[in-house]
């Protein structure tokens, strides 16, 4: 199975939408309050502009939506998101298709995963997106090879995407609970010190939706 580019934008602005007051609400702990508003203001950017034109590869998709994040999102995520997008495309470069196969997803995933440490500075344990976003790499990554060992018995391609992503998602899901035990040291919420501990990080749960849309995108 393939992460279809288009399905898996649009399957992320679905479930930001659906959760956008409580990752406001978890943004109002230790944050502005607006984490969910930026975040749905970003996203319904991007399929609006999907719904106008829709490029015809993954790599083109993803730079389209990284533009329209980094100009629409005011705040921390939209860089970030911007970048992490930006950077699949590149890691993409000229592939021609509008999906990416396991292996493939695994990679770029991750080369996502180095923009946002780059541009964040933000390493895992400083309660941020990085904390869902890491695992569910490691995840997909471990998949990915475990698949590769297989490959040759004849396991079942179809089975292994969707447990590459299971995986995934449930490491995301896992990465973003376990932020709430840690004090922040990057972005807003590092300025309440100790005080930022025992609350979930705000940009860690949108990070946990991105992978659940990722695994409802598979085609
Ligand atoms: P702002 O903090 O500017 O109001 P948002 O509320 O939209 O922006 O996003 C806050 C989220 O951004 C945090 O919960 C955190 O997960 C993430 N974040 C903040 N700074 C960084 C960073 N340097 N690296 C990675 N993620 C970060
Ligand atoms: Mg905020």
């Amino acid at each position: 199975m393939r992460v279809d580019a288009a399905a898996w934008i649009r399957a992320f602005a679905a479930l930001i939408d659906e959760h956008a007051d409580e990752l406001t609400a978890l943004d109002a702990a230790i944050g502005d309050a607006d984490h969910g508003t930026n975040m749905r203001r970003g996203m319904a950017a991007a399929v609006a502009a999907l719904d106008d034109s829709t490029p015809d590869t993954a790599a083109e998709i993803y730079k389209q939506t990284a533009m329209v994040l980094i100009r629409t999102i005011g705040g921390a995520s939209g860089p970030l998101y911007g970048t992490f997008f930006l950077r699949l495309a590149t890691a993409l470069g000229d592939d021609p298709e509008t999906s990416t196969d396991i292996g493939d997803f695994a990679r770029v995933f991750r080369a996502g995963l180095d923009g946002v440490i780059a541009r964040g500075k933000a390493e895992p344990g400083d309660k941020t997106m990085i904390d869902a976003l890491a695992p569910a790499a490691d995840a997909l990554e471990k998949q990915a090879a475990d698949r590769t060992d297989h490959s040759t018995t004849g396991a079942d391609t179809t089975e292994t995407g969707s447990a590459a992503l299971d995986a995934a998602v449930a490491a995301a899901a896992s990465g973003r609970d376990a932020t709430t035990a840690l004090v922040a040291r990057k972005g807003r919420a590092s300025y309440l010190g100790e005080r930022s501990a025992g609350h979930q990080d705000p940009g860690a749960t949108s990070a946990a939706l991105l992978v659940r849309a990722a695994r409802q995108a598979l085609r």
